[in-house]
């Protein structure tokens, strides 16, 4: 099975059929490795020692502080349209961060400028609404700070399509308790569902992104990876979902099998929502990812699916 479940892997990330997630989701050996030395690991080397790594206690201690001295508010406002250029104050952070792949790169600045090439600088991002909670948006537009991370991240008991404990593995607790009521439901009806990849930290994201860019330049890794800080994995309230038929890989393909099927009518019943569904692409900026749920409440979610709006839609915020 590991071996089916790998070269599975290897081939969705060979043929590089994922956006924000690609070669960092499906790898359960990879993902191991990729957790201790992704940019090296994940570009060259795949296979190489394993370094299992959960969250350290003082890490989320961390997360509760970062959150705290990020005022909502403050970042709302700045965020306007007129002040792009200069409210990079509680992103300065971040910006600093996002730039420094850029030593790969002739223009350091480009991103202060628009950009028709690259799909998530548009404008210069601006910062995500941390204090709407559960509603929280991170997307193409919108970034948290580098290193913010949820103040209640849990590991869900459920199935998980790897052994052991990784960061990937959390979730937020409100999420968790969606994901294993979810997961008993899908039980009861024979649907075998496998969780993949939850969390992921900014730090991480900024690793992969970097691998990227140092691999295939930033134009090619922009087509596929969120850039630091934009994940929605970041915010502890995503989860990537698979099933045995297709190797537990997060493919497109599993939106035709039954577990897909099943995803995608009971989700929301669960508090999750289909976060980038068929035909969205436009309204998301990303591509259909049947394995993508995002927690959003049940509630909201019955209804976002409900009206067959995105996230943004609901919210009336741009992506
Ligand atoms: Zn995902």
């Amino acid at each position: 099975m590991k071996k089916v479940l790998t070269a599975s892997v290897l081939a969705l990330v060979l043929a590089g059929c994922q956006t924000d997630e690609k070669s960092s989701e499906p790898v359960e050996k990879d993902e191991k490795v990729s957790e201790q030395k992704p940019s090296e690991q994940e570009t060259k080397k795949p296979e190489e020692e394993k370094k299992p790594e959960t969250p350290a206690e003082e890490e989320k201690e961390e997360a509760k502080e970062e959150q705290e001295k990020t005022p909502p508010e403050k970042e709302k406002e700045e965020s306007t349209p007129e002040e792009e250029k200069t409210e990079k104050k509680t992103t300065e952070e971040q910006k600093q961060e996002e730039q420094k792949p850029s030593s790969q790169e002739p223009e350091p600045k480009k991103e202060e400028e628009p950009q028709t090439e690259t799909p998530d600088t548009k404008g210069q991002a601006e910062s995500a609404d941390l204090g709407k909670g559960l509603l929280v948006v991170a997307n193409k537009k919108y970034a948290l700070p580098i290193g913010y991370r949820p103040p209640d991240l849990t590991v869900p008991k459920v199935r998980f399509s790897y052994a052991g404990t990784l960061e990937q593995s959390y979730l937020r607790a409100s999420a968790a308790r969606g994901l294993e009521a979810m997961f008993n439901a899908a039980d009861k009806d024979g649907i075998e569902l496998f969780a993949v990849s939850g969390f992921r930290s900014g730090e991480r994201q900024k690793t992969l992104y970097d691998g990227y860019v140092a691999r295939d330049g930033q134009k090619a890794a922009d087509t596929y990876s969120a850039r630091p800080g934009h994940s929605e994995h970041q915010t502890g309230l995503a989860m990537d979902i698979s099933a045995r038929s297709v190797g537990n890989g997060l493919t497109q393909a599993l939106g035709n099998t039954k577990e897909g099927k099943w995803i995608a009518a009971n989700a929301p019943k669960y508090g999750f929502i289909l976060r980038y569904g068929p035909g969205m692409q436009a309204r998301t900026g990303y591509m259909y990812e049947p394995w993508h749920i995002r927690y959003v409440g049940v509630g909201p979610a019955q209804t976002i699916t409900n009206n067959g709006q995105t996230l943004e839609e609901y919210l009336k915020v741009g992506h």
